[in-house]
C-alpha cells in the first residue's frame, strides 16, 4: 500500500544474527571497489574543465580532512595520519603533476588518478623498509578519498555518521569488522546486511555490542532509499520498509517489551552448576570481547571466560591501546571473575580483521594468509607490547593465554620462545602462566597428540575448523550449506581430540558457535567434551539442555552421528 508520499510498504526477510527489534530511518552504506576504475577510460577534449572539476573535488576533500582532524575525541596519533594526508593535498606539486598528466593523456581524471596511485604503489613495494612501505596506505587512502568524492560516494572512512543527528538503521551490501569498528556505535539502532554469514566476525561483533542485526536480505541495499522508515525484527528475521502507522505502533510496544523482559531474565540468572541428570559435570564458560559482555557473562552464570577475543578490544579503540590501557581492560574482567579462570586469546588479527591504525597489506586470499599468530610474528613490536599487557594480568588470577591460528608445531615453539622472552623481562613466574592453542586449522586438530608436549590446554574453534575443512569461507553466505559444523567429519575429529586430551589429562574445550546451540552442545558432551564456551546469552539455555539429559543418551546420540563415517 502506498502512503501519501507515494512510498510502498514492503516486507523482506533474512536471517537474524543478533536478536532485538529496532525502528528507525535507513542509512545506506555502499562499499565500492575502486579497482573497476582501471577500465573506465574515456577521452576528454576540454582538459581545463576536467582540471577544474578535480580542483573542486580536492577542495571538498580538504574540507573533509579538516573536519576529521577537528573532531574533539580524536587522539593525537590518529589526527597526525590525517594531517599528513592534508599536507599531501596542499603540496603545490600535487595538483601541478596531475594537471600535466591530464594535458598529455587527455582522459577522464578518475583514470589519471587511479593510474597514478598504482605507479606510487609499485615504487613503495620495492622499498626494503617495512614501515616506509606501509606509509603507502596513507597516500592510497587520500587518493581513494578523492576518487570517492569524484564519484560522490559515501564511505565509512569519510565519516558519514558525523552529520547524523539521531541513530539510524545501517544498511549495507557487505560489511567488514574494521568498518563496523570505525562507526559510532551509539548511532546504530540496527544493522541489515544483504549478504553476510552468521559466523562472520561482523556477526560476532554485532552480538557483542547488543545491536540487532539481520543478514542475507536479497536486494535490500538497492531497494531501500536513504531516510526510508524501517522496522527490523531481528527475532523473526523480518524487515518492513515504509511501514504503516499501526505496524510502527505494535512494534514500538514489542521493542519496549523486549527491554523489560531482558531486564527480568538477567535478574533471574545466577551461577549454577551444570551437570547431566546422571551427574557428569560440564563447565560452561563465556566468549567475550568487551567489558559489557563480561558483565553479561557474570549475569548469565558463566563459570569463567573461555575465550576473550582480545582483537575486538583493539578494534574498539581509536588507536593502538597503551600497555596500561590494555592491562586495565583485562584487570577489570579479572576482578569481575575473581577466582574463576579467564582465557585471553592473543590477537587474532589479519583476514577480515585489520586495524585502521596499524596499516594493512594486500593478500591474494586473506583467510589463508597472514592471520593470528602469523600476524603477530610479522609485527613483533605489537606482539611484545600485547604480551606485556596479558602477562601483567597473570598475577591477578587464573589467566590462560591462548595462541590463535596455529598451523604447525613450529608456530607453537616460536610463540613460546617469544612468550618466554617477555615473561623474563616482566619477571613473571612461569608456574602462573597457562598456555594453550586454538585448534581451528585442520592440520592441528588432526595431529593434536603432537602438541601436548608444549601446551596446557587446547580450545577448538569450530567456526574456522569448518571453514577450512569444507573449503567454504565463513564470510560468504553463499557457501553456508558447505560449512556444516555438526557434520560427522567434524564430530569425529572433535571426539578424537577429546580422547587425546583425556589420555594426557589435559583440557580440550570447544568455543565455536556450535557450543552455543543447545543441540550442538549436547552432541559435544556426548563426544566427550566437558568444557564449552559460548556467547553469554546462550549459557542458561545450554545449561538447561545439559541438566535435562542423561549421559547415556548423549553418548548414544553421538555414536549414532559418528556411525555415518565408520
Ligand atoms: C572459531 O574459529 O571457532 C573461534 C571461536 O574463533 P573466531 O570465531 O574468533 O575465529
Ligand atoms: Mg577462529
Amino acid at each position: 500500500m502506498a502512503d501519501e508520499m507515494g512510498k510502498f510498504s514492503l516486507m523482506l526477510s533474512g536471517e537474524p544474527i543478533s536478536s532485538g527489534v529496532a525502528i528507525g530511518e535507513a542509512f545506506i552504506f555502499r562499499h565500492i571497489h575502486l579497482d573497476a576504475l582501471e577500465k573506465i577510460r574515456f577521452p576528454i577534449d576540454d582538459t581545463l574543465k576536467e582540471f577544474e572539476r578535480l580542483e573542486g573535488v580536492v577542495m571538498v576533500t580538504v574540507t573533509q580532512l579538516r573536519e576529521i582532524i577537528e573532531q574533539k575525541n580524536l587522539s593525537g596519533a590518529v589526527s597526525e595520519i590525517f594531517q599528513v594526508q592534508l599536507r599531501i593535498l596542499q603540496d603545490a606539486g600535487f595538483l601541478q603533476e596531475l594537471k600535466s598528466m591530464l594535458d598529455t593523456q587527455k582522459v577522464n581524471i578518475e583514470y589519471v588518478l587511479f593510474n597514478q596511485i598504482k605507479k606510487i604503489e609499485e615504487k613503495f613495494n620495492s622499498l626494503e623498509n617495512e614501515l616506509l612501505r606501509t606509509r603507502f596506505l596513507d597516500i592510497q587512502d587520500v587518493y581513494y578519498r578523492i576518487l570517492r568524492n569524484c564519484l560522490e560516494i559515501e564511505h565509512v572512512r569519510s565519516n558519514p555518521f558525523k552529520r547524523l543527528q539521531s541513530p539510524v538503521i545501517f544498511i549495507a551490501q557487505t560489511l567488514l569488522p574494521s568498518d563496523l569498528a570505525l562507526l559510532d556505535h551509539s548511532k546504530l539502532l540496527g544493522i541489515l546486511i544483504e549478504e553476510g554469514s552468521s559466523v562472520s566476525h561482523v556477526a560476532i561483533i554485532a552480538k557483542m555490542l547488543g545491536i540487532p542485526a539481520i543478514i542475507k536480505i536479497p536486494g535490500i541495499s538497492s531497494i531501500v532509499r536513504a531516510h526510508d522508515t524501517v522496522i527490523m525484527d531481528a527475532i523473526k528475521g523480518a524487515i518492513i520498509l515504509n511501514p504503516s502507522e499501526s505496524a510502527i505502533g505494535s512494534y514500538t510496544q514489542i521493542e519496549r517489551g523486549i527491554f523489560s523482559t531482558q531486564t527480568k531474565i538477567v535478574k533471574r540468572r545466577k551461577f549454577a552448576e551444570c551437570a547431566t541428570r546422571d551427574g557428569v559435570p560440564v563447565t560452561l564458560e563465556a566468549n567475550i570481547g568487551s567489558l559489557k559482555e563480561a558483565h553479561e557473562a557474570l549475569d548469565c552464570g558463566a563459570a569463567g571466560i573461555g575465550l576473550l577475543r582480545s582483537e575486538l578490544f583493539y578494534l574498539s579503540q581509536p588507536e593502538r591501546p597503551t600497555i596500561e590501557e590494555e592491562f586495565d581492560f583485562y584487570a577489570k574482567v579479572l576482578s569481575l571473575f575473581k577466582n574463576r579462570p579467564v582465557t585471553i586469546r592473543l590477537l587474532d588479527l589479519g583476514a577480515d580483521k585489520s586495524l585502521p591504525y596499524l596499516g594493512s597489506f594486500e593478500e591474494e586470499n586473506p583467510q589463508l594468509g597472514i592471520r593470528g599468530i602469523r600476524y603477530l610474528f610479522r609485527n613483533r613490536d605489537l606482539f611484545h607490547h600485547h604480551l606485556k599487557s596479558v602477562m601483567r594480568t597473570s598475577a591477578m588470577g587464573t589467566v590462560r593465554m591462548l595462541i590463535p591460528f596455529v598451523a604447525m608445531e613450529d608456530d607453537v615453539t616460536q610463540a613460546l620462545r617469544e612468550i618466554d622472552a617477555v615473561r623474563i623481562q616482566e619477571h613473571v613466574d612461569p608456574g602462573g602462566l597457562h598456555v594453550g592453542i586454538m585448534a581451528e586449522v585442520p592440520s592441528v586438530a588432526l595431529s593434536i597428540g603432537r602438541f601436548w608436549r608444549y601446551v596446557d590446554f587446547v580450545n577448538i574453534g569450530t567456526n574456522d575448523l569448518a571453514q577450512y575443512l569444507f573449503a567454504a569461507s565463513r564470510e560468504d553466505g553463499n557457501v553456508e550449506r558447505y560449512r556444516q559444523t555438526s557434520h560427522p567429519v567434524i564430530l569425529k575429529l572433535l571426539a578424537d581430540c577429546a580422547a587425546s586430551g583425556k589420555r594426557v589429562g589435559k583440557s580440550v574445550s570447544v568455543c565455536g558457535e556450535l557450543a552455543a546451540d543447545p543441540e550442538g552442545a549436547l552432541l559435544l558432551v556426548g563426544l566427550g567434551i566437558r568444557l564449552l564456551s559460548m556467547q553469554p546469552s546462550s549459557i542458561p539455555l545450554v545449561r538447561k539442555a545439559v541438566n535435562e539429559s542423561s549421559m547415556k543418551d548423549l553418548r548414544r546420540m553421538a555414536k549414532k552421528a559418528l556411525a555415518y563415517i565408520d
